[in-house]
């Protein structure tokens, strides 16, 4: 039984009625719909396994970007697709999940259906474990990588700029936008997205 009084991912305080909860019922959300776009025939996964066959994407939507369809994919896309890539990554926490009694492990099948069949196990057994997972900010943590470097990828993004907000108690906590909440590492104040982005931004300075 848990008994947290924060929700483990983004620090805000949990509601009476999520006594027994480690995360809140708003990043339990966000988690969900992360994990729903990694699955599917239009999702992230589809969309980057789309990016190693060039020429073969016509009938899925047009590659976009001036140059990039008409080069080979990398070999870190084709690491990233390939078996022990994020199929890999996904059916590593069902397993784990599976040794808490939270998913059912499917053996084998194609890359996609294997995508598929993790997000469908892991998205079917979220609300039972917000109640019992003991690592779901590291489970969160990783779901969100997957998709920053499906993103990145597909829309040839530039990773996230990291700002520095400056705490009240004289502390830098550097964020992204993107970001769950940080806390502070001086006076280890938790800040929710919110809150860190009502703190001032911090001076960037040359390194003293
Ligand atoms: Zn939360
Ligand atoms: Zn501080």
């Amino acid at each position: 039984m848990n008994d947290h009084t924060a929700c483990v991912i983004c620090t805000s305080d949990l509601w009476e009625d999520e006594a027994g909860r480690s995360i809140c019922r708003p990043c339990q959300q966000r988690i969900d719909r992360n994990l729903q776009s990694i699955a599917g025939p239009c999702g992230l996964y589809a969309r980057l396994a789309l990016r190693t066959t060039p020429g073969k994407g016509s009938d899925g939507p047009a590659v976009s970007g001036t140059r990039g369809s008409s080069m080979p994919p990398s070999e870190h896309v084709l690491n990233l697709v390939a078996n022990g890539g994020i199929a890999s990554d996904l059916e590593a926490w069902v397993d784990d999940w599976a040794s808490h009694g939270l998913a059912q492990t499917s053996a084998g099948g194609r890359l996609q259906y294997r995508v598929d069949q993790a997000v469908k196990t892991l998205r079917l057994n979220l609300p039972q474990a917000a109640l019992r997972h003991p690592a779901l900010k590291d489970f969160n943590h990783e779901i969100r990588k997957i998709i920053r470097t499906c993103k990145r990828i597909i829309d040839n993004e530039k990773p996230p700029i990291e700002l520095r907000a400056q705490c009240p108690c004289g502390g830098t906590i550097p964020f992204t936008l993107n970001t769950d909440g940080e806390t502070c590492r001086s006076c280890e104040t938790p800040y929710s997205h919110g809150d860190i982005l009502r703190l001032d931004l911090a001076e960037r300075r040359a390194a003293a």
